[in-house]
């Protein structure tokens, strides 16, 4: 069974590849090979390059974001020894930090910055480094669960700090925080957060950040703000609404910003924390900043991503999750045609390119749906639940989802060098 499937995928592949590139045919020994090589990867590994053709662009489940090439290379980089930690100059010990203080700084208008794990732990240790048994001081509207067991409450507990809820779920006055102080007057932060995965419409309101800052630095008090998503360039032009920015919240006076590296940033996993240099130094001299920090690899491809919003690099042409936020919608039906035209003979597969609506992810901008394109499939042969397993199993694992009794692969999230694999699995996943 598994030596079919990657014998068949094997041959649908170059079957592709012959027709669409005009490829001379392969010999047969370096086809065996290959189904061989795929065959023992699959024996052997768990965690698989996938085609994500579910149209969600951070894709939890699918490891959110896929990084640049830049950002691939720089990880091979510091696979193996590399001066993390030292000052190649002196020869001394340095610190891991100063790889990503200055881009940070570059790229975000902050002091600078650093980053942990990720954006879970950095706002652990924001809080624990700036108010551990101190209150600290949330709207009710912000009490947010971001899911995998993210809740802002138990964060707060787990730091040490004392959670304060003001206001309702709709709306907070400044009013509600001016009353928390003065009923709290050890308190020493005001946390915001940026609600991702929801939102509530209708009769609500918050103070505007600049008001919050203006009111919690006359007061002594700081404001820091857990934003997720962390977008360093503006959506709107590209009709994305809603996601507000880094540079945004610190030239509103935010005194520390966190934010998810492998979300809108595109890059690896990691929490990294953006603002004034005082809070920096108490954040990282933290004991939670070593169990939480940032592993070389991770630490390598964030740097690399970083540098790709440093002018004059257009980060929306090199960050794949900005590229694909932003295709052209007659972009991904090129794609889409280019596909039907690679499966068109297929025996018994009914093939449609269909409008549909691809998202986000990641927490990001909820509501908003990005036109998009899908092929949309049927089997003569098996049913569509069948015909997605398939294609799920075996080497180069395709994931769309089913809308009516189809299997829908949304091209937003395929690149064009994936067609080729994308075709023939869907050639060799169709059979029978
Ligand atoms: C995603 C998110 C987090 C958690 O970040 P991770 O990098 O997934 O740990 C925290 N806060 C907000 C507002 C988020 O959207």
């Amino acid at each position: 069974m598994a030596l079919a499937e990657a014998v068949r995928g094997v041959l649908a592949e170059a079957r592709v590849r012959l027709v669409a590139e005009g490829s001379p045919p392969p010999d047969v020994a370096a086809l065996l090979d290959e189904a061989a090589r795929r065959l023992r990867d699959r024996e052997r590994e768990t965690l698989f390059r996938v085609i994500n053709a579910t149209g969600v662009v951070i894709h939890t489940n699918l490891g959110r974001a896929p990084l640049a090439s830049e950002a691939m290379a720089a990880m091979s980089v510091a696979a193996g020894y590399a001066n993390l930690e030292m000052d190649l100059g002196g020869g001394r010990r340095s610190s891991r930090h100063d790889h990503l203080d200055g881009l940070i700084a570059d790229v975000t208008g902050a002091d600078g910055g650093l980053a942990v794990n990720n954006g879970a732990g950095a706002v652990l240790l924001a809080l624990a480094a700036l108010a551990a048994d101190a209150p600290v001081i949330v709207s009710r509207g912000e009490l947010i669960e971001i899911g995998g067991g993210f809740r802002v409450p138990d964060i707060v507990a787990q730091s040490g700090a004392r959670l304060i809820e003001i206001g309702a779920t709709n709306i907070t006055h400044l009013k509600d925080y001016e009353l928390a102080v003065r009923e709290h007057a050890e308190a020493r932060v005001i946390l915001r957060t940026h609600p991702s995965n929801f939102r509530i419409t209708g009769f609500t309101s918050a103070p505007p950040l600049a008001e919050l800052a203006a009111f919690a630095h006359a007061r002594g008090l700081l404001l820091v703000e857990d934003l997720g998503g962390g977008a360093l360039v503006d959506l709107e032009p590209f009709g994305i609404t809603g996601e507000p920015m880094v540079q945004e919240s610190l030239n509103a006076g935010v005194d520390l910003v966190i934010f998810s590296g492998d979300k809108l940033l595109g890059g690896p996993q990691a929490g990294v924390l953006a603002g004034r240099r005082e809070l920096l130094d108490a954040v990282a001299r933290h004991p939670l900043a070593r169990a939480l920090r940032l592993d070389k690899l991770s630490l390598a491809a964030l740097a690399a991503t970083l540098r790709l919003y440093r002018p004059p690099t257009d980060p929306i042409a090199r960050v794949p999750v900005l590229h694909m936020l932003t295709q052209t919608l007659a972009t991904i039906a090129a794609r889409a045609a280019a596909l039907a035209a690679l499966i068109a003979d297929v025996d018994g597969l009914d093939a449609e390119v269909v409008e549909t609506d691809s998202y986000a992810g990641g927490g990001a901008m909820p509501m908003q749906a990005l036109p998009s394109r899908a092929m949309a499939l049927r089997s003569d042969r098996i049913g569509s639940e069948d015909l997605a397993r398939r294609l799920r199993a075996g080497t180069t694992p395709v994931v769309g989802r089913i809308e009516r009794d189809r299997v829908m692969l949304d091209l937003r999230t395929v690149a064009d060098a994936e067609l080729p694999a994308l075709a023939g699995k869907i050639r060799s996943s169709a059979r029978r």
